[in-house]
């Protein structure tokens, strides 16, 4: 079959295998001679899930043990934040750590190490992991936490699924007494302005800012910052949305220049009128693109790349503003991009975020569009920076190994664990792990 990320480039044809007992998938690491990498829903962006053979982990979907007095969860790597959602929020429990999509493996989250709104309070995903259950290149199985193993644990935690295989893992929730967030939303006319009510409101617990890279002049840079804080008062519902779908691939003009100037405008317009404090549920609060199955669609049948790199404080005004500028001058437009603040990283080999501004922005795929992530690559390079594994499809080795200096102790983990060579996916080999 033809396998691809969220962005839909690249493809591969592959081999899927789906086991559905953990006996099933030793049974497929032993019968499978090549190298393989593990998928959880695909929804990293560009090529870390895929290889000529991956095993499909969502078919392990079970929930081993829940302690409701506690808080701490155990599950199968193959169950989703959504369906975690489900379980444990009706009983006062909420996951610390959720990236914009509930449609998320455990095991995709751990490899990944996904970040939220609030990373710069609360870290990011492995930061609530109390230990991970990893099926090794030698077909035995090994529990590894900070404790124990902990190289293993420091490697696979953010390590992409380049260690061994995540069977399971165990985790501490957050209680809740609702479902809800108090919103707010705050225009800022220009970039200054938006990292100013950035800084201003660094105390709330989850902040992000909705940015229009695609202005230019006295607007380049204009957003609006988004707080939240769970509510005080209401009912502890899961997400009931029926999504909608997207039933085809739509042209690839639909998010061109004059469609996404005109979504964008209104975007602010709508931001700046709803000054007033509003309550959300959850889901819409933290998976507000979840209510349209399929939306990668929208880019068409070519797809998408989506950048996103984290800067340094030190350089990160300056950085910001050659980026947008050369946003601009490529002529190409992103219909979507994100600016927040990370806080301090932590200790796993790989993972992303780090100090710092980060900026995620979507380029309909083509080869201008590759050619100015070069570029913007060379500017995250140069201010110290890095890009994020899990929205990867195109950086170079080179790239890579700058921004991840412990890339090296990296592969000495690897190599103790003999998963060097038996666990790779096409963006292991185009970085050179
Ligand atoms: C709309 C949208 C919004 C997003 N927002 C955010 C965000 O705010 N913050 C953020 O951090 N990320 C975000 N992401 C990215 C997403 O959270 C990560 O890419 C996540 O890893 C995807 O999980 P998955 O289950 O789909 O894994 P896949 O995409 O299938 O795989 C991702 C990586 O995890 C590895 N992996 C998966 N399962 C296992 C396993 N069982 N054992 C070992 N390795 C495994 C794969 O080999 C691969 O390297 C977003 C993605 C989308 C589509």
């Amino acid at each position: 079959m033809l396998s691809s990320g969220w962005g839909r480039y690249p493809g591969i044809e592959t081999t899927a295998h789906q086991p559905a007992t953990r006996t099933a998938l030793c049974r497929v690491l032993a019968s499978t001679p090549a190298s393989l990498i593990a998928r959880g829903m695909g929804r990293s962006y560009g090529d870390a899930s895929l290889a000529a053979h991956s095993v499909v982990m969502t078919r392990l979907d079970h929930f081993i043990a829940f302690d409701a007095e506690a808080g701490t969860l155990e599950c199968s790597a193959g169950v989703t934040l959504s369906a975690i959602l489900a379980v444990v929020v009706p009983r006062g429990w909420f996951l610390p750590v959720l990236p914009g999509t509930g449609f998320v493996t455990l095991g995709g989250a751990i490899a990944a190490d996904v970040h939220g709104k609030n990373h710069h309070h609360d870290g990011s995903f492995s930061q609530y992991v109390d230990d991970i259950t990893l099926l090794l290149a030698d077909g035995s199985i090994l529990r590894c936490s900070r404790h124990e193993h902990a190289d293993l644990f420091h490697a696979s935690a953010g390590g992409m699924g380049l260690t061994g295989i995540i069977v399971a893992a165990r985790l501490r929730l957050r209680a809740i007494t609702n479902s809800y967030i108090d919103e707010r939303l705050l225009a800022a006319p220009d970039l200054d302005t938006t990292l100013a009510l950035l800084t201003q409101h660094e105390q709330s617990t989850y902040v992000v800012a909705w940015l229009d890279v695609n202005q230019s002049g006295a607007r380049r840079g204009r957003g609006i910052v988004m707080l939240g804080e769970h509510a005080a008062t209401g009912g502890l519902e899961t997400d009931c949305r029926r999504p909608l779908s997207v039933p085809l691939d739509m042209p690839a003009w639909l998010l061109g220049r004059p469609v996404t100037r005109a979504f964008n405008a209104l975007y602010y317009a709508r931001g700046a009128r709803n000054a007033d404090s509003h309550r959300v549920h959850y889901a819409n609060y933290f998976f507000p693109l979840d209510a349209l199955n399929d939306w990668n669609r929208l880019y068409g049948r070519r797809g998408f790349l989506q950048h996103q790199c984290v800067l340094p404080p030190a350089g990160a005004r300056e950085a910001l503003g050659e980026i947008l500028r050369s946003v601009t001058a490529s002529g190409l437009v992103s219909p979507l991009a994100v600016l927040k603040g990370f806080g301090a990283g932590n200790d796993n080999l790989l993972s992303f975020p780090q100090d710092g501004l980060t900026l995620t922005m979507d380029f309909a795929h083509s080869a201008d569009s590759l050619a100015l992530c070069v570029r913007l690559d060379d500017i995250v390079v140069a201010h110290g920076g890095r890009l994020y594994l899990a929205k990867d499809a195109a950086m170079s080795a080179a790239t890579f190994r700058a921004g991840y200096p412990h890339w090296q102790r990296f592969q000495e983990v690897r190599e103790k664990y003999r998963a060097l060579g038996r666990f790779a996916s096409l963006q292991s080999q185009r970085l050179g792990l």
